[in-house]
């Protein structure tokens, strides 16, 4: 049914301009109170089989939960759902919410995988972005999770950012290799709707960046990160050899996850797939919980229809494509006879390759995958 596990804690400091994410700045005794909510749902859903193989503490600023309440979680996790002695336990963290002893206390209960939050090396951008942390004090909380034993920290950064030329986009990517993650994910800013930023740029806003230089940022990201012996495989990750995010994975091979929390969003392999969704704001989640309800607003069992495209525009992510054997054991019909013709075109065009038993994304697919995705909806 499912063998991961997403908790999504939804509060920041502060929200940042370009963020659609489920988040905002918790009142009173929210983040007290919240691990409780997040009990009271685990408890109502079905055990795994098998022991949990990957937890993912999500946000939102999941690291403005003490450490002492992290271990709680990951304690009644183990106890409740049951957690693989060699899980990959990841925590994200904004730089501007950590400190040398928090790093080591989280390590301490229990986290072996950290995810930072700095986006750029940039105080400029960082500002614009609406960050509350320097470029300095994301550089420092790298280098104390380092010394607190950290040993697989990953990245985030962001390009396209209003006004960014490409030798700074290069000086960014040098700044990151000379930390050293284990791990870094690459995104090019998106204007997403109901956000600060969808105000600040509308479409056509001279201030973006110009679609052929978002394209020479994510091609100069590319050369340098595989340069420097960083694996690309998955369209915006990057890793050391054996430090892909196993959890992230998961989603892209559709293993089946169950999330807690508000808005988080489940996937239990049943038929074709269940997904559904809790609650996007804490006080209907809380309130559903406290009723003795489901905080679940949405549930769907998709069609052989909806896992077959899911099962290409997923697993296509990945730099290792997807198996042609494996769709038609999952879907039970060909890839050839359920899409013949948007395979040609694709592969004519370039976007697709074809290599043995697996169906990959060409690098210039990888630029337009959105074009590539829309062809198997
Ligand atoms: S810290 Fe992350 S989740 Fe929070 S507002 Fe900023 S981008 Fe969104």
């Amino acid at each position: 049914m499912y063998s991961r596990l997403y908790v999504h804690v939804p509060f920041c400091r502060e929200k940042c301009g370009y963020c659609a994410f489920a988040s905002a700045p918790p009142r009173q005794d929210e983040l007290a109170h919240y691990p409780a909510l997040l009990l009271e749902e685990l408890k109502s859903h079905p055990t795994p089989s098998s022991p949990l193989r990957s937890v993912y503490f999500g946000g939102g600023t999941p690291s403005l939960l003490l450490p002492q309440q992290i271990g709680y979680l990951r304690g009644e996790i183990g106890k409740n759902l049951g957690i693989a002695p060699d899980a990959e336990i990841t925590l994200e963290a904004n730089p501007g919410t950590v400190t040398a002893s928090s790093l080591s206390a989280f390590k301490d209960a229990g986290i072996n995988r950290l995810s930072l939050g700095i986006q750029s090396f940039n105080d400029h951008f960082l500002k614009k972005l609406g960050r509350i942390h320097t470029a300095a004090q994301a550089e420092q909380a790298f280098r104390e999770a380092r010394s607190a034993g950290f040993t697989a920290i990953s990245i985030d950064l962001i390009h396209s950012l209003p006004g960014q030329q490409l030798e700074q986009w290069r000086n960014e990517l040098h700044q990151a290799l000379r930390l050293g993650p284990e791990h870094i994910s690459i995104y090019g800013l998106t204007i997403e709707e109901h956000t600060p930023f969808a105000h600040l740029y509308p479409p056509g806003s001279p201030l973006l960046v110009e679609e052929d230089l978002s394209a020479d940022m994510f091609e100069l990201a590319d050369q340098l990160l595989t340069e420097a012996g960083f694996e690309h495989y998955e369209i915006a990750n990057y890793c050391r050899p054996g430090f892909a995010s196993r959890h992230n994975c998961g989603y892209w091979t559709r293993d089946g996850y169950l999330g807690l929390g508000v808005a988080a969003h489940s996937f239990f392999r049943d038929g074709h797939g269940l997904r559904f969704s809790n609650a996007d704001d804490l006080p209907s989640y809380r309130h559903a919980l406290h009723a003795g309800h489901s905080p679940s607003t949405t549930r769907q069992y998709l069609t052989r229809e909806e896992a077959m495209s899911e099962y290409l525009f997923l697993g296509l992510r990945l730099t290792s494509g997807i198996s042609l054997a494996g769709f038609e054991e999952e879907c039970g019909i060909s890839l050839e006879s359920a899409y013949r013709s948007s395979l040609t075109d694709l592969i004519r065009l370039g976007l697709l390759r074809q290599q043995g038993d697996r169906l990959v994304l060409t690098p210039r697919g990888m630029l337009l995958s959105n074009q590539v995705f829309s062809r198997f909806l």
